[in-house]
């Protein structure tokens, strides 16, 4: 049994007291109260320097808080080893240290965008963020991709602009261009002291006073500093700027700006950590991560202005008992309700679950209730994640972030709850992979292990698919784009040891519809002695949003299909979405309304209604004008001036839309296009040649299309005729 307390302490911090007992002398006390918890990500560009950032932040907190030795010459939250070879983070590790008796859990989110899934399930777990921009490219595509995530999910942010020492960094270029290209308040709290070889350090606008680290060591002291006379005016000039934006947001500070009053450092944090959890404004700093200059301030900023749990709403979410959306609030003493936002299989302790504990506590031993999926599970461990290594602890609470081990059927966007007290969360968003190769192992004897490997990865992501296709017999992999899929594949050989040959990649087209028909029958009736089979539906099918995938609707009234056979038919309809007519893709977005049909007291049955439903969908999307959709990325290009002809021609030449074409932040030209990913292989290489190495490219998924009447018919052509 466990008894949980939770009681709030004279200060007003919530859940200090909380407690698990686990039996009767066995208390467990949380390590820290919600209000003194955070969950932030870091969002950044590649490159922008978000790993140097967090070995930074890990190695000062490491220091205050010895909870283990962290290796300092290696990238401790980059563990996987392509990683360090490829300098991307693709895994989204928690990891967490202690700042100023603030505990602090950092989510990894990776920069690059075929990763965006990761993107998608930090962002739905965490509180806030810290943002980096680069100082002298300043806003770059993928940051802008990133930004815009984050503000879908409602992630207040502090903004981090890293590089100062760098030739050409421009601090205030860089806030400029958040204002401008992301359309953010962002608001300066700092302004650097020097810049490029002489960047020193900071003044901290909020004290007015300057904060200087040494050029030699690692950092941990700096001076504090008066401002310098040279800088004082900017500095007042900017300080004023922070009043005034805050006082556009803050009656307190706008009656004192009226008055001509200067705030106090006090009213100004107050005022600051509000408007930045509205989002009203997003404070700016500045620093150099290797420089070892400016990420005490920033872990600072983290403490004061980014949210608590206790600063987030409830979550809701669905009872599966009664259908009614429910609410949980953040407190230890509510029903445990948890989301499962990353599965991993590590090699030490098998299968790993990430968990964000939105309400209550969890011990570990705790059988606990899949309520996605209705199954029972048992929670035996529960860790807190230290990037490189593990601690066991006793029991995880509202708010906190852990992995635990145990969950057997659980996988990413599950809710975990208290067996008694069901609910289940919305799960993050993912995208459809979009392109998909062929997959064999080097040696025939391989293929179990293949099959097997491959059903590990694709429970720990979202976005990676895995079939067998009917009629060649090959297995299919599918993902984000060609570095996703590379990346898989050679996870494959060093995480599970099979080497494995890919074809050709291919992109992954879908089918839909173009118009509505009513009316649609399926039959599927054997009545030839004995006990026969009798499935009769009638469906409307029309085309719905893109993105919906099936929306089906049962208007069966009157008893004339018993309700236990609807799932059936909805089973069928949905296979035979998975097959169309055109040419064999999934279709994709329709709305399916059962509208009528009958059944036979002895001969219907589930396979019969499912036959009967499979049948009638077919028949309805082969009348409703069905047409092939492509996928379609969006490309941007940074090119030097004297390339972008060139590179205009070649994506026109590509069959791409180009969007726009402004000045780019670093010198050059940036163009975006929308450009279908069939002519986008072997971009990268011809890029390069076209523009002597010189310019660069992002990509990502933009949207499905419908295919030119030219290309369709070239895949129709290709393909086996579906079976019709
Ligand atoms: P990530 O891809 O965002 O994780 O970026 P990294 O932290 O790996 O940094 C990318 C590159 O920028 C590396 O070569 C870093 O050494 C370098 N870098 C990171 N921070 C700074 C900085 O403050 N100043 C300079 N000059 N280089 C930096």
């Amino acid at each position: 049994m466990i008894e949980v307390a939770s009681t709030r302490t004279g200060t007003g911090e919530k859940g200090e007291r909380a407690r698990v007992r686990r039996g009767e002398d066995d208390p467990v006390f949380r390590q820290f109260p919600m209000v003194r918890t955070r969950n932030i990500g870091i969002l950044a560009h590649i490159d922008a320097g978000k790993t140097t950032t967090t070995e930074r932040i890990l190695y000062y907190t490491g220091k205050t808080y010895k909870v283990g030795e962290v290796d300092e010459g290696t990238a401790v939250m980059d563990w996987m080893p392509q990683e360090r070879e490829r300098g991307i983070t693709i895994t989204s590790a928690a990891t967490s240290c202690l700042w100023k008796d603030h505990w602090i859990n950092i989510i990894d989110t990776p920069g690059h965008v075929d990763f965006t899934v990761e993107v998608e399930r930090s962002l739905r777990v965490l509180d806030g963020a810290v943002a980096i921009f680069e100082a002298v490219a300043g806003v770059q595509p993928q940051t802008e991709a990133v930004w815009r995530q984050a503000n879908r999910y409602g992630v207040p942010r502090v903004c981090f602009v890293n590089k100062m020492d760098r030739v050409g960094a421009d601090f205030f270029r860089t806030v400029r261009m958040v204002r401008e290209r992301l359309g953010a308040n962002a608001v300066p709290i700092q302004v650097p002291w020097g810049s490029e070889d002489s960047f020193c350090g900071v003044v901290d606008l909020i004290e007015m006073r300057a904060l200087r680290w040494p050029e030699e060591g690692l950092g941990e002291t700096f001076e504090v500093l008066p401002v310098p006379p040279e800088l004082l005016p900017l500095a007042r000039e900017w300080r004023g700027r922070l009043f005034e934006a805050l006082a556009e947001v803050d009656d307190h500070l706008l009656a004192m700006f009226v008055e001509g009053e200067e705030p106090a450092p006090e009213e100004l944090r107050r005022a600051l950590r509000q408007a930045t959890l509205k989002m009203q404004v997003f404070p700016v700093l500045a620093g150099a991560s290797l420089k070892n200059k400016g990420v005490q301030p920033l872990l600072d900023a983290i403490v004061a202005y980014l949210p608590s749990p206790l600063d987030m709403p409830s979550v809701r979410g669905m009872n599966p008992g009664n259908g009614k959306t429910e609410e949980r609030s953040p407190e230890d003493s509510e029903p445990l309700t948890a989301l499962a936002f990353k599965v991993m299989s590590d090699p030490y302790v098998g299968r790993l679950t990430y968990l964000r504990i939105y309400s209550g506590t969890l011990a570990a031993g705790r059988a606990v209730l899949n309520a996605s999926r209705s199954k029972k599970e048992r929670v035996s461990r529960v860790l807190r994640m230290h990037a490189d290594y593990r601690e066991d602890v006793e029991a995880a609470f509202s708010g906190d972030i852990v992995a635990v081990v145990g969950l057997k059927q659980t996988f990413t966007g599950d809710t975990l709850t208290d067996p008694s007290y069901p609910i289940i969360l919305e799960p993050p968003s993912f995208p459809e992979p979009v392109i998909s190769v062929a997959i064999e192992p080097k040696s025939a004897a391989d293929q179990d292990k293949l099959s097997d490997a491959l059903r590990k990865l694709a429970e720990e992501d979202p976005t990676f698919k895995v079939r067998v296709d009917d009629e060649t017999g090959q297995t299919v992999i599918s993902g984000m784009g060609e570095l996703h899929l590379e990346v898989l594949v050679d996870r494959l050989m060093r995480d599970f040891g099979v080497e494995a040959r890919v074809g050709r990649p291919q992109v992954a087209y879908r089918e839909t519809v173009r118009r509505a028909v009513r009316g649609v029958e399926g039959k599927y009736i054997r009545q030839t002695g004995g006990r026969g089979q009798y499935g009769h539906v009638v469906l409307d099918v029309e085309p719905a949003a893109a993105g919906t995938g099936l929306a089906f609707e049962s208007r069966i009234a009157g008893g004339v299909i018993p309700k236990e056979f609807i799932p059936a038919i909805e089973a069928g309809v949905r296979e035979a979405m998975e097959t169309g007519v055109l040419a064999g893709y999934p279709v994709v977005d329709l709305k399916v309304t059962l509208t009528d049909g009958s059944y036979h007291e002895v001969d219907s049955s589930d396979i019969a209604f499912k036959i009967a439903g499979s049948v009638a969908l077919k028949e309805a999307v082969k009348r409703a004008d069905p047409i092939l959709l492509e996928p379609v990325m969006e490309v941007e290009v940074v090119t030097p001036d004297e390339y972008m002809g060139e590179v205009l021609q070649d994506l026109t030449g590509r069959r791409g839309r180009i969007e726009s074409i402004d000045v780019a932040a670093g010198g050059g030209r940036e163009i975006r296009a929308l450009v279908p990913l069939a002519e986008m292989f072997g971009y990268a290489t011809d890029l390069r040649s076209r523009t002597q190495g010189r310019a660069s490219y992002v990509m990502r998924f933009h949207s499905y299309q419908e295919a030119p009447p030219a290309v369709t018919e070239e895949i129709l052509a290709r393909s086996r005729p579906a079976d019709r």
